[in-house]
């Protein structure tokens, strides 16, 4: 239970905005089937995606810890099979708090070699220190360039492009369902996007993965956002362009010679700034400053 209660400490300290630490017992999850087989499930953190069909569930995501059960009784609640296989997007504790219940389980984890690497060795998550995870939290399976599933009738593509959110993303997209989740690449609806810059997250890197994630879709996908509704390829280019416009204000004035303490009580980005946003513009702004002047692997081009 240590596990449980730190995660829930953790959540309480970095994430002052957006929510304080919810109370579990009266958390209910909610089911949205977005095409056949199919559905996003809400409850509290990051939103959960889920294949279902003849040869079994897909889980994206888990949430917190003691919600779990709730979780499975959702899964089974939409007639979809037991989980098999479960798809980190990356490391925050509000997409991978269930890992050790459905670990343990028995469920195979997928995600990105960095997860694993920042679970293991513990991390800073925001602002707060995350202890290093159990054996049964870990992903079993980790893949640098993403990985395919072949079943339920499709093909989901596990892309792990360049990162952005954290340096261990993973967007998952359904070819034939046509519905893409982008863990927390994007956030529908929720103000500015948060880069975890001690997690490797940079700005420049979301942009690029995002260009992939927009070149995949099409007018008619489903995208499903790390956090926030249901949206569509549209939202996903706007969320783009509007980081992209942030980035170039911040760029022109790095330009000019000014410095991040001259930049701030200008506060530039406050105009695009959204009430009880979880990332406050001068965040976003230090978020910035750090990617820009970021020393590790620039992005490539396909
Ligand atoms: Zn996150």
């Amino acid at each position: 239970m240590r596990l449980v209660v730190s995660a829930a400490a953790v959540f309480a300290i970095s994430v002052p905005a957006a929510a304080q630490a919810p109370d579990f017992s009266k958390v209910q999850i909610k089911t949205e089937v977005v095409a056949p087989g199919v559905a996003v499930l809400f409850g509290a953190g990051g939103n959960i995606g889920l294949s279902y069909g003849e040869d079994g569930s897909v889980l994206i995501d888990d949430q917190f810890a003691p919600l779990t059960d709730k979780i499975l009784a959702a899964v089974a609640g939409l007639g979809a099979k037991p989980v098999k296989y479960l798809v980190n997007t990356h490391w925050h504790f509000d997409h991978t708090g269930g890992n050790e219940n459905l670990g343990k389980a028995g469920v195979t984890i997928f995600a990105h070699e960095n997860v694993r690497v920042r679970m293991v060795s513990g991390a800073t998550a925001g602002v707060a220190a995350v202890p290093p995870a159990s054996p049964a939290t870990l992903p079993v399976v980790t893949y640098q360039n993403g990985v395919s599933f072949h079943l339920n009738g499709d093909r989901i593509d596990a892309i792990s492009t360049h990162g952005g959110h954290t340096d261990g993303d993973t967007a998952l997209y359904w070819r034939k369902a046509n519905v893409l989740h982008t863990g927390d690449l994007m956030m529908n609806g929720q103000g500015f996007p948060f880069v975890d810059t001690n997690s490797g997250g940079n700005v420049l890197h979301l942009i690029h993965t995002l260009d992939h994630l927009i070149k995949v879709t099409n007018p008619q996908t489903k995208v499903i956002p790390g956090h926030g509704p249901v949206g569509t390829q549209a939202d996903l280019i706007a969320w783009r362009e509007m980081i992209a416009g942030a980035v170039d204000q911040i760029r022109q004035r790095k330009a000019k010679g000014q410095t991040l303490d001259a930049v701030l009580p200008d506060n530039p980005l406050k105009p695009m700034e959204k009430a009880k946003a979880f990332i406050s513009a001068d965040a976003f702004v230090k978020a910035i400053w750090i990617s820009l002047d970021a020393t590790g692997p620039k992005p490539h081009k396909h």
